[in-house]
């Protein structure tokens, strides 16, 4: 769909002025110059209304200004655990990133975080099970485990993990995770495929080699098999 000015948002902002609350670079779609006082206030009110939110709010704020620009996301994320006082924290892993996973794991325990990890193949349910045409497989006819998200969060509820981290689940798996997982969750790993997990790379360079991306079409499916 065009842009028009009828839907600009933030995303057509090329300002930020929101960030220093200078209006004079309010564009005229803002939605902080056209959001009521009444509902940001109402929406402020919800931080501190809610221990559980308010902590978490001061906590990532401390952590981005204690640690701006010299904390990899791997040490803000346990120094986020541990500010927050987390005990035990659950790993929902790809299986093509379980070398990282274990990686992960070893860095959070030295310092003194439990860690249960659950691989994103568990349960070892062939894909078929829940509809899944054989034909998609990589190699149709075999067993091939699905992922299992729903069981990752499931298995990890009953950890009693206090906070989850994804490590590099599939888009839409990583949906269902976060859905039904009881703890509150963070990614660590996004997952690309083609971008060694740094889907910004293509943000950063439509410009030069993924130009294509501003087209409108998408890449036509292969067969994996
Ligand atoms: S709130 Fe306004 S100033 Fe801030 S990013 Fe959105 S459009 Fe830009």
């Amino acid at each position: 769909m065009p842009d028009t000015q009828a839907n600009f948002s933030c995303a057509n902002c090329a300002i930020g002025g929101c960030a220093m609350g200078d209006s004079a670079r309010y564009p005229g779609f803002c939605p902080t110059a056209n959001s009521s006082q009444e509902l940001v206030d109402g929406v402020t009110k919800r931080y501190t209304g809610s221990r559980k939110d308010h902590k978490m709010a001061l906590v990532a704020a401390s952590i981005e200004s204690d640690y701006y620009g010299r904390a990899t996301r791997v040490e803000e994320s346990l120094l986020f655990v541990k500010k927050m006082g987390y005990k035990k924290i659950g790993v929902a892993s790809c299986v093509g990133l379980l070398a990282e996973c274990n990686t992960f794991a070893k860095i959070a325990r030295a310092k003194g975080i439990e860690v249960y990890g659950v691989g994103c193949k568990v349960g070892s349910v062939d894909k078929t099970v829940i509809g899944i045409p054989d034909e998609s497989k990589f190699a149709p006819g075999s067993h091939e485990a699905m992922c299992n998200p729903i069981l990752q969060a499931e298995l990890l509820n009953r950890e009693g993990t206090d906070f989850n981290f994804i490590m590099g689940l599939c888009l839409g798996h990583d949906t269902l995770f976060i859905k039904h997982s009881k703890a509150p969750v963070s990614v660590l790993v996004v997952k690309d495929r083609v971008l060694c997990h740094n889907p910004a790379a293509a943000l950063y360079t439509t410009g030069t080699y993924y130009r294509r991306l501003l087209g409108p079409d998408l890449p036509e499916p292969v067969h994996c098999g």
